[in-house]
């Protein structure tokens, strides 16, 4: 087992749960990042949309991660990578925050507001998470795509942790669109595997030198899966070992922590 995971190239990681629970590292992880980053190619992912790359990267470095900005890829980073490619030069109605304007401008996207576009002119829309979104704002992305318009989702999250709890997520604010539109959003984040795709594309790897590590069994390891890469499930977060025998997803490999992974 140690073998085949030592011979791999290529590690997308997840954060939450993996290499940090709230702002404090988790056990092991600075050490395993740090000695994994000499022998693989790094990308850490996340369903976030609202923090850019740089910010993400940042508060790593904080915990004591050495990682560089291009190595964080969020839901709404490959999101826009997904939309300029798919929907070059075309008019695309975005409702998000610093995190997707910064993704949809590094993607060279032509991206416009909520109101600042006639919905029967939208190609595409992407949504992520927006805390200061309005009615009218829903209003016009729906008009957009009852009027034929693609409809992209950074990430499914229904609710994300608040300073007073659970709060509504992309997911969530989705669901209201799609309550009123009838139409179900393509997928960026985990558990699909778009957002996956992005990071083997961004490492430069053939899948069977990738593997995939993180905390969460239907979303970490079901996107894995969902793109034919090897899995690391590591039991620092989430999921429980109970969990494996009431799921269908089998990772290629369980970690009590990431301090097994060279042993
Ligand atoms: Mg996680």
């Amino acid at each position: 087992m140690a073998s085949r995971l030592s011979n791999k190239r290529g590690v997308i990681v997840d954060l939450d749960g993996t290499l940090y629970r709230g702002e404090i590292a988790v056990p092991g992880a600075v050490s395993w990042f740090h000695r994994i980053r000499q022998t693989a190619g790094v990308i850490c992912v996340t369903n976030n949309s609202k923090s850019p790359p740089d910010d993400v990267a940042a508060r790593l470095r904080r915990m004591g991660f050495d990682v560089r900005d291009d190595q964080v890829l969020t839901s709404a980073s490959a999101a826009a990578s997904y939309v300029a490619q798919v929907w070059k030069d075309s008019p695309v109605l975005v409702l998000g925050e610093e995190g997707l304007w910064q993704a949809v401008s590094a993607a060279g996207i032509r991206g416009f507001r909520p109101g600042d576009i006639d919905p029967e002119r939208v190609s595409a829309v992407l949504q992520g998470i927006h805390q200061g979104c309005t009615y009218g704002d829903l209003a016009e992305l729906c008009l957009a795509i009852r009027a034929g318009a693609a409809y992209v989702l950074t990430n499914p999250d229904r609710a994300l942790p608040g300073e007073r709890g659970l709060v509504p997520g992309a997911g969530a604010i989705s669901a209201l669109i799609e309550s009123a539109t009838g139409v179900a959003p393509l997928v960026i984040g985990k558990p699909q595997g778009r957002m996956m795709e992005e990071a083997l594309r961004l490492l430069g790897l053939p899948r069977e030198d990738v593997v995939v590590v993180g905390d969460n069994l239907e979303t970490d390891v079901a996107a894995g899966h969902r793109v034919g890469l090897d899995t690391v499930l590591v039991l620092t977060g989430y999921s429980r070992r109970e969990d494996l025998a009431s799921s269908a997803l089998r990772p290629t490999w369980v970690l009590d922590d990431l301090g097994q992974w060279f042993a």
